[in-house]
């Protein structure tokens, strides 16, 4: 019997996996998809907010302000790349003015430091791309971009090195109570645990509904956007909002931790959890409305476009804390944005809550909070390239030629203790297929790569989930081409 399970191994189960960690507790992590991070943690703005936009005493105004503040001590253990580029919110007209003034008075009642009103003037002088119509702008130095998949994934990876185990391919189906705590029910074995945390994003509100009365309802709510390649990164240095609307936060024009830049995201309920493709309709209103801000980003170096799907609560906050009528059960759920900004203090309130149930558990003598960094090739200087070749041939042999990725990397990857299984799994942990290509050169390699160093045929290897396989059969052989 486990003490603790999380379901759902997205940012915030995969940083509670790794907070738990820290103590002598038996933690698994389940998730149903074949990687973490797979999920909306795969696909927001990657904005860490400073926190003037939730209203004063809400949990995302709380956890908003003290997940920023833990940022540089957390991706800094972990190797994840973050960096405090500062946001600026824009006032195109004085009827915009109201609300940007009061971001500033909801920031200071959050907590949020060194908040500044600039005259539109000066935000042009610190960001020369900026429409002339802005009029006033709100700058907030601790506004920052991540990685959050790389968060998530290296969260899971340290979480595993101290203790925690983890099941993929994993979806729970069904909870029954048992005297101890609760039986799991799932796509592979049953699972029991004294103490269970609903981290399951889009599916929280059907988890929740196994152990208790319906409470609360997940609508998904999808945001559209396009990616540029890295010769529009800089565009923009800050991260580029205009005033919220009821609908969210509004379109943002932002550089990313890698490089590229990002536009978007609109705002649109949809029916179903699943429904992450873009459309014509919705990328062009998101076009529209960031050419407000800057009018002159260039369309013509978009290399992608995807979506996200927020998983937004109809009570207006997130919900966290252990159900009444389900003891030892814990909802972290409706964790829509500033969800990715807020994860570091959901996981240890959550902690906490979950050390008082088991009486305060021993702390793990041998918790590390670094991880084993990552080998990114490319950064490296001449002489440590040549040692990694040295050591291991496959660092000279390079896969993906956009983002110069070498086999080495990918072989790592793979075997690391939370490693790449799928085609996304690699592109998340390293890039091979996030540059101009988009995988149309190295995508067949890391087939084969993966197909080779898992021991399965290329048939069985997949893009992201159980039923995702790329190669269904083989059409002819080689000699039969040449005969043909
Ligand atoms: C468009 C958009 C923009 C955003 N921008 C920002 C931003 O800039 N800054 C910010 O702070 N936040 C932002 N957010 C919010 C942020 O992305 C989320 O708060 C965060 O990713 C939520 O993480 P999670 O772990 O709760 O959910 P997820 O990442 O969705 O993880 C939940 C996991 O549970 C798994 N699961 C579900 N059901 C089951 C089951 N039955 N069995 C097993 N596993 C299951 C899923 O497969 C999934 O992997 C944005 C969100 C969106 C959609």
């Amino acid at each position: 019997m486990f003490d603790i399970t999380i379901i759902g191994g997205g940012v915030i189960g995969c940083l509670i996996g790794r907070e738990l960690s820290r103590y002598r507790v038996k933690t698994l992590l389940i998730e149903k998809d074949s990687d973490i991070a797979n999920g909306t943690t795969k696909a927001n703005s990657a904005i860490v907010h400073a926190g003037f936009d939730a209203k004063p005493g809400t949990l995302k105004g709380k956890f908003n302000v003290e997940g920023n503040a833990l940022y540089d001590r957390v991706c800094g253990e972990l190797s994840v790349p973050f960096k405090r580029n500062g946001s600026m919110v824009l006032a195109f007209s004085e009827s915009e003015l109201p609300e940007l003034y009061n971001l500033e008075k909801r920031g200071r009642q959050n907590g949020v430091p060194g908040l500044e009103l600039i005259s539109g003037d000066e935000a042009r002088r610190r960001e020369p791309h900026l429409a002339k119509e802005v009029v006033e702008a709100l700058y907030a130095p601790t506004g920052g971009i991540v990685s959050p998949w790389d968060l998530a994934i290296a969260a899971a990876e340290n979480a595993i090195d101290n203790g925690m185990e983890m099941s993929l391919d994993t979806e729970v189906t069904g909870i029954e109570r048992i005297p101890d705590g609760y039986r799991l029910i799932t796509t592979g074995t049953a699972i029991e645990s004294r103490i269970v945390i609903n981290c399951a994003g889009l599916h929280s509100d059907r988890i929740h509904n196994m152990v208790a009365t319906p409470a609360f309802k997940i609508i998904p709510r999808r945001g559209e956007y396009f990616v540029f390649d890295r010769s529009e990164g800089n565009h923009v240095s800050h991260t580029i909002f205009q005033c919220p609307t009821p609908n969210g936060k509004g379109v943002l024009i932002s550089p990313s931790v890698h490089g590229n830049l990002l536009v978007g995201p609109n705002a649109e309920a949809v029916q179903d959890a699943e429904h992450t493709e873009t459309t014509a309709a919705g990328l062009a209103s998101v076009r529209e409305a960031a050419s407000k801000s800057s009018p002159d980003v260039a369309y013509s170096a978009v290399i992608t476009s995807f979506a996200g799907l927020r998983a937004t609560p109809d009570t207006g906050d997130f919900i966290i804390g252990e159900v009444k009528e389900a003891p030892g059960f814990i909802d972290v759920a409706g964790i829509e944005s500033p969800g990715l900004t807020a994860a570091p203090a959901i996981a240890i309130h959550v902690t906490e809550l979950v050390r008082e149930r088991l009486g305060n558990p021993a702390a793990n003598p041998e918790f590390t909070p670094t991880r084993r960094p990552m080998v990114h090739f490319s950064h490296l200087p001449a002489e440590a390239k040549s040692a990694w070749i040295q050591k291991d041939p496959r660092f000279g042999r390079i896969v993906c030629r956009c983002e110069s990725i070498t086999e080495g990397e990918i072989v790592d990857a793979i075997h690391r203790n939370a490693g790449a299984r799928t085609v996304d799994g690699v592109k998340r942990r390293l890039r091979p297929g996030m540059g101009r290509c988009q995988g149309g050169f190295c995508g067949p390699r890391v087939v084969e790569i993966l197909a080779r160093e898992l021991n399965i045929p290329m048939t069985e290897v997949r893009k992201d989930r159980p039923a995702s396989v790329l190669l269904t059969g083989v059409t002819k052989s080689a000699s039969e081409a040449v005969i043909a």
